[in-house]
Formats: structure tokens, sequence, C-alpha cells
């Protein structure tokens, strides 16, 4: 049976993690939505309960901050993973060395293990998402293929708007 524009795209988003060369680039130095630093999300959490609070970003910070733990320095993350850091610094017109903070994860062993690998969270589950704001690590297995899958769920959503396919 021939597969439906649905299915593509969700196949499209699913990579197989075979393609995974397990080197732990994307375990060691991560940011946390355009590098927020530690201060802002406990600050954020503070809100809990608040009529205003930002209900999936405080369950978000508490997923991430049950992973991840900062950096003292950028320059510690930096040497950890300079090609990632300016990659990131890029990325962001306003970066400011002051102000974006790195994370690393508290599991991951000194030859890029998983300590909870069996255990491990949707949140890594789900990395690296094929989208066109995804920064890839260097030689990361996933990029190859996450770019052309992107392509392509461009292209589907392009014809969907044109009306050509429904
Ligand atoms: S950077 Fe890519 S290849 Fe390396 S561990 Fe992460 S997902 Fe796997
Ligand atoms: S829990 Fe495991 S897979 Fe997830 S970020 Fe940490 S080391 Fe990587």
């Amino acid at each position: 049976m021939e597969e439906s524009v649905v299915e593509r795209v969700k196949n499209l988003f699913k990579m197989p993690q075979s393609l995974c060369r397990q080197c732990g680039q994307c375990c060691r130095v991560v940011c946390f939505k355009g590098g927020l630093s530690y201060e802002e999300l406990i600050d954020a959490l503070k809100k809990e309960g608040a009529p205003d609070a930002d209900i999936v970003l405080i369950e978000g910070i508490k997923d991430f901050l049950t992973l991840f733990r900062p950096y003292k320095t950028n320059e510690e993350a930096r040497e950890k993973n300079p090609s990632f850091v300016e990659k990131f610094r890029a990325r962001l017109k306003n970066y400011d060395e002051n102000k974006q903070y790195f994370y690393c994860c508290k599991f991951l062993d000194d030859d890029n293990r998983c300590l909870i690998h069996e255990d491990r969270p949707t949140l890594c589950r789900l990395y690296p998402l094929p989208h066109e704001r995804t920064i890839f690590y260097d030689n990361c297995g996933y990029e190859q293929t996450a770019k052309k899958n992107i392509k392509e769920i461009s292209d589907i959503i392009e014809r969907l708007k044109k009306g050509e396919i429904l």
C-alpha cells in the first residue's frame, strides 16, 4: 500500500539510531533555548504555580536540569567542543559571551558512553530533530540524512500549500 503524506512526514522525522557514531558531542556541550543561564532557568522554575507561569518551559527546564549541569565558564565548554560553541555563536545575532551558557550531561562517562542508555529520557531519544534550526555537531552521523529529510519535509509543506497534494 502506498505511504500516505502523513506517514511519510512521520517517517522523515524518525531517523535510525544506527546513524549515531556515539561521539558524545551532543551530550557534552549543549545549550538550553538560545543559551539561557543556570540562574535564568532557576528563576523561571520559581514562577511555577504563578498565574502567568509558562508550564511548557518549566517542565522543559525540569527535564533539562535532571540531566545537565552548567559549565563554570564558556571557556571550559569551548575547550570541550570549540566548533560547536563557534557554530552556536554564529547562529545567534546577539551572542553575548556573558549571557550565553553551556551545559554538560551528568550521565556521560569519559568514554562517551551514556550511563543510563536503556533508560535515557525522550529528550535524548528524539535528538537530533530534522529541523532547519538544528545545529549539527561536526561529523554527526545524522547530519546528511537529517538535511535530506528537512528538504523533503519542506517540499511536502510547499506542495500542500499549493494544493498539489491532499
Ligand atoms: S553528535 Fe551525532 S553522532 Fe555524535 S553522539 Fe550525538 S547524535 Fe550521535
Ligand atoms: S542521558 Fe545519555 S543520551 Fe541523554 S544527554 Fe545524557 S549521556 Fe546523552
